[in-house]
């Protein structure tokens, strides 16, 4: 009997990045690996994605992880370097920076470095959260270019605030104005994060960047990974180590708030908040066991979950039971949990081992 394990299934993640690479008509693919490739062990995902054209990543320490565990792929810092201090140590070991602020540009004009960078240049088409204005961009690559600390052009990227809701007018803006600045680019271009690709927002561009697409999860409100083509690439399990009967109107778990309507047998599955599985989960939250969906029941302790087998149940002790993946898409888990799949993914906690034997002959 195991505690919380999450099965990674290597073969789904790369049936996903042939099935975006396709979908990506020719475009290169940035594979986006950050916050522990979405929960699934950086250093496992990033050696395991050779056939990515390049990885994103958020801190440079992410970045370092990858090129020690002898990555060799370019590597994208997705908001650039936090101090100049960190200049050198990115020129060394060949990661390019977003550059998408002023400062970023001075410090970047100000360092002397052995090696000359690429850089990725992010523009504002709307979001308002980084990025130059456009009406910046010409002058901010013109400095780019002039600076002997830059290698060639610099990509121009934006990103999309709501291309996960295919006709917003946002998206239209975005498009409209990074269309514009791509007319008479130089360098590459890059626009598309998985919404933005499964919905065909993009346009013509040079480079995509898929996160939570690549792990086999829709960013789509309404539709599965499955239903896009994608396989789940984690499975979060746990195994059940005890199971009672209890009758009608018996409280369960901290608090005694949820009490059972009627006499019935529960299912102790060893898996908490302390994994990373959310205690704020409400009652009737599904738990697959066995092929069938169970409803969640009581508080979500720190190292344990109770679920509500009904009194016929043949669940027994040693059964594993899946908080989500293969057979219960986590897109599911996340609308019972008033959150996204990408939040669920991430908080996967430290102690959950992540096993990587699952679905390899
Ligand atoms: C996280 C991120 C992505 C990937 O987003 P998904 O929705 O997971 O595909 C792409 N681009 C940037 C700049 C990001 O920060």
């Amino acid at each position: 009997m195991r505690p919380a394990w999450a099965a990674i299934n290597l073969p789904a993640l790369q049936h996903n990045l042939r099935q975006l690479r396709q979908q990506a008509r020719g475009a290169r693919v940035l594979a986006i690996l950050k916050a522990n490739a979405y929960g699934h062990g950086l250093v496992r995902i990033g050696r395991e994605l050779k056939a990515a054209d390049a990885l994103g990543v958020a801190r440079l320490d992410e970045a370092l992880q990858l090129r020690h565990a002898g990555v060799t792929q370019p590597i994208v810092l997705l908001e650039g370097f936090f101090e100049a201090a960190q200049i050198p140590v990115l020129a060394k070991e060949g990661i390019q920076p977003v550059i998408h602020q002023f400062q970023q540009l001075e410090q970047l004009e100000q360092s002397t470095l052995d090696q000359p960078l690429q850089v990725w240049l992010k523009v504002d088409t709307g979001m308002h959260r980084l990025g130059f204005e456009p009406v910046d961009v010409p002058a901010v690559r013109q400095r780019l270019v002039a600076c002997s600390q830059v290698v060639g052009e610099p990509v121009l990227m934006s990103h999309f605030a709501c291309a996960d809701e295919s006709g917003h007018w946002l998206n239209e803006q975005q498009q409209q104005i990074f269309q514009h600045l791509q007319d008479g680019w130089q360098g590459a271009t890059s626009l598309a994060n998985s919404a933005a690709l499964l919905n065909n927002l993009q346009g013509p561009t040079d480079w995509v960047r898929p996160g939570v697409s690549l792990y086999g999860v829709s960013p789509l409100p309404d539709r599965t990974g499955a239903d896009l083509g994608l396989q789940p690439v984690m499975s979060l399990r746990a195994g059940v180590i005890s199971t009672r009967t209890i009758a009608a109107g018996e409280p369960v778990g901290y608090g005694g708030f949820w009490r059972a309507p009627e006499r019935t047998r529960l299912a102790i599955v060893a898996i908490g908040y302390g994994d990373g599985y959310p205690r704020n989960a409400p009652a009737g939250t599904p738990v697959w066991i066995n092929g069938q969906r169970y409803p969640l029941v009581g508080r979500v302790a720190m190292d344990m979950a109770t679920v509500d087998l009904g009194i016929d149940s043949q669940v027994a002790i040693g059964d594993t039971a899946e908080l989500w993946g293969e057979h219960l898409p986590v897109e599911e888990v996340a609308c019972h949990l008033q959150t996204i799949p990408y939040e669920l993914l991430c908080n996967v906690a430290r102690r959950v081992v992540l096993d990587y034997s699952t679905g390899l002959a």
